[in-house]
């Protein structure tokens, strides 16, 4: 695999009128501030991250802070600190610094962080500019585009929340170097899921450069996610507030939202549990005559080839899978609604799923 020059950004634009703006992928962009402190208006900066990614980050990118008044704030490693409290903080932190409206907030690190920091730049004052430096492969192709920012409560994920669009995203992928692996191929799992979604070419291209990816060979992450960035950022310029379309993003969510709650969120990461809830749409889709063996064949064979778990882990009721299930956002009063798949590159949202059909599938997947 080449080298890839430090010049070699991709960008792509996330279409929103006024507020449209860029997500650069390349190497040696956290040092490059010249690049993004063009989209900050004002003098000053509450960079916001956790204390794992910034005695690793924070340095290179405030090289680029040079001349604004700025300050940090860094939260506990882990999905527990993505709390209202923590927001209650970095809000505190804004005033400490003299935030003024044209203030910015950076957010450096991975979903968990950026989700906290967009909502704290959502509320500040009604409403500041923030800018997105995800660390994390499912940061760079999922989180940090699109706008959703929020919090968990101790009732449940992601309950509270803004839609709030960056200004810009900066995905430099040399901070990708001291990702786990685990968290690499969990990144992996929301990609092959755009591509099952909506891309058929991308799904194919994903198959031939599987062991590239597995690998972690630097061109072709850079053209995964800026294909995956561009599959998102269409869905996004077309539905930002999730009336249609954007709800489709939630291929084998349903499935892996039940098996995160039931193994109490240790077992398995986001990533895997979509792995493992994506193949379960795709034989619930088959069982219900919408898709073909052959292309759940593909889509197990990938995720597979990428070192993503595909099987169902031991333990679990079906019952109570289901159950959980039921309680999903997505649902309307009293049937199931869930993303189904009509084969590589095609999803649909159906209503009134029938609930055996769900049943059968989750038995089947466990013997
Ligand atoms: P995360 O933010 O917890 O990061 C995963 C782990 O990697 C953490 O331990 C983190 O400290 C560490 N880390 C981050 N960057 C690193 C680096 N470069 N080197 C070494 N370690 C690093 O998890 P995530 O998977 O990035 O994001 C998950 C969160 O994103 C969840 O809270 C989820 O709800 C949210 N999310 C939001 C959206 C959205 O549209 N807003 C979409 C998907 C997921
Ligand atoms: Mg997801």
């Amino acid at each position: 695999m080449n080298r890839m020059n430090e010049t070699d950004v991709q960008t792509i634009e996330v279409a929103l009128g006024e507020r449209r703006y860029p997500v650069w992928i390349g190497r040696g962009l956290l040092g490059d501030g010249a690049r993004w402190r063009a989209r900050l208006r004002g003098r000053h900066a509450l960079v916001v991250s956790n204390t794992t990614v910034a005695p690793l980050y924070l340095e290179r990118l405030a090289r680029g802070l040079e001349g604004l008044q700025w300050s940090s704030f860094l939260l506990e490693d882990g999905e527990a600190h993505k709390s209202f409290a923590n927001v209650g903080r970095a809000l505190e932190a804004l005033a400490l610094l003299g935030a003024t409206r044209d203030a910015c907030v950076i957010a450096l690190g991975g979903g968990v962080v950026g989700d906290l920091a967009g909502f704290a730049a959502a509320c500040w004052m009604r409403g500041i500019d923030f800018i997105q430096v995800p660390t994390t492969l499912l940061a760079m192709v999922d989180s940090s585009v699109g706008g959703k920012t929020g919090v968990n409560l101790p009732s449940g994920k992601n309950l509270v929340g803004a839609f709030h669009q960056p200004r810009a995203v900066v995905a430099d992928i040399d901070t990708l170097a001291t990702l786990p692996d685990r968290e690499y191929r969990a990144g992996l799992a929301e990609v092959v899921k755009g591509a099952a979604i909506g891309d058929a070419d991308f799904f194919a291209w994903l198959e031939a450069h599987a062991d590239t990816l597995a690998a972690r060979g630097s061109a072709a992450i850079v053209e995964t996610i800026a294909r995956k960035v561009r599959y998102k950022a269409g869905v996004v310029a077309r539905d930002e507030t999730e009336q249609g379309e954007r709800a489709l993003l939630n291929l084998g969510h349903t499935f892996g939202h039940a098996l995160e709650t039931a193994g109490r969120y240790t077992a398995l990461l986001h990533g895997e549990a979509v792995a493992i809830g994506m193949l379960l749409a795709a034989r619930l889709s088959e069982r219900l005559d919408m898709s073909h063996a052959d292309d759940t064949g593909r889509l197990l064979r990938l995720l597979e080839r990428l070192g993503l778990p595909v099987a169902m882990p031991d333990g679990l009721e079906p019952e109570q899978l289901l159950a959980l299930m039921r309680l999903d956002k997505k649902n309307t009063a009293g049937t199931l609604r869930l993303i189904l798949w009509r084969g590589i590159g095609r999803a649909e949202i159906v209503a009134g799923v029938d609930e055996d059909a769900v049943l059968a599938t989750l038995k089947e997947a466990r013997a």
